[in-house]
């Protein structure tokens, strides 16, 4: 098959309604790691991988960054199942790789290994994968490539730059947490903190208290997780979601509350730092996934082993 075909791939997975499910496509570097493989493709080219991808087909690759959040909103589905057998709001996900096909066996392979519960493999070879993200109705994009994860949030997409990090395995409760502006919220205070100072942006807030923040680049996937979570009551959630972020609560926080309130966003936890290190908090919520925009919030939660994603702010 030439290089450039494009290949889906439906495995023997359940096949969920694509206007029903929430559906998170991700791609190859961000589930598994594949730095050694990745060092291959950029030290030695194209040919060299494809033939050590071939070489090693059997051989399953490691978890990557995104790998225990995948498999936590497997169980997610699990839950919703047996609750419900006919349920349809389910997660689907899907892995869009820029792999050729020939070199994406492999890929299938170490997800059927790990009992992945992966709806669709697409290679699209080199072309740009996220012209798929609309198509495939994705709410959730996670990358290890920065262009990519732009290109996504410019399409609209929910979208996050995942690092190869060593993470810890958490519980199977699938657990979120967002950062607030720039991430949920859009960046206008952070702007005006920026260009002026913290009691600028104090006073920005007390001004506007009573006008809901902009959207940020998650607010559209947090929604979507937010009527997940709806699905379950208070007690043995299998979902819990988190709003972690560096604002204080007593000059800042009435705004992000009424903000989340007039979206319709219930979030479990809420925690205003007031510029404090994210770190300890994390470790204690031990997430699936943390979004953040500040690369030292994201070296914060790496250092803590808390899967981390970047949601770049200069696209
Ligand atoms: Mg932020």
């Amino acid at each position: 098959m030439a290089d450039s075909a494009n290949t889906i791939v439906n495995t023997s997975v359940r096949q969920k309604d694509p206007n029903e499910a929430l559906v998170i496509a991700v791609t190859t570097r961000a589930i598994f790691n594949l730095e050694k493989e990745h060092e291959i493709f950029l030290a030695k080219g194209k040919d060299e991988y494809v033939k050590h991808q071939q070489d090693n087909e059997n051989i399953s690759l490691e978890p990557g960054t995104a790998f225990a959040f995948v498999q936590a909103v497997q169980s997610v589905n699990e839950k919703l199942l047996e609750r419900n057998p006919e349920e349809k709001g389910l997660f689907d996900v899907i892995v869009l790789s820029n792999n050729s096909p020939e070199s994406g066996m492999r890929i299938i392979n170490s997800a059927k290994q790990h009992g992945l519960e992966i709806s669709k493999f697409c290679f699209v070879s080199e072309e740009d994968s996220t012209q798929y993200l609309k198509t495939h109705n994705v709410k959730l994009f996670l990358s290890a490539d920065r262009t990519d994860v732009c290109k996504a949030l410019q399409r609209g997409v929910s979208a996050a730059l995942i690092f190869q990090q060593e993470i810890q395995a958490p519980s199977t409760q699938l657990r979120v947490v967002f950062d607030g502006d720039a991430v949920l919220f859009s960046d206008e205070t952070d702007r005006i903190f920026r260009e002026k100072g913290l009691e600028e942006a104090v006073q920005y807030e007390k001004i506007m208290e009573a006008v809901p923040m902009g959207d940020g680049p998650l607010k559209a996937f947090a929604l979507h997780l937010g009527k997940m979570r709806k699905k379950f009551g208070q007690e043995e959630s299998s979902i819990r979601t988190y709003l972690v972020t560096a604002r204080s609560g007593r000059d800042m926080g009435i705004r992000a509350i009424k903000t989340l309130r007039e979206w319709g966003l219930a979030i479990d936890e809420a925690f205003f730092m007031d510029g404090a290190p994210k770190g300890p908090i994390l470790s204690k919520i031990q997430p699936h996934i943390f979004f953040d925009d500040g690369l030292h919030n994201i070296q914060g939660a790496k250092d803590a082993g808390i899967p981390s994603a970047l949601v770049p702010c200069d696209c």
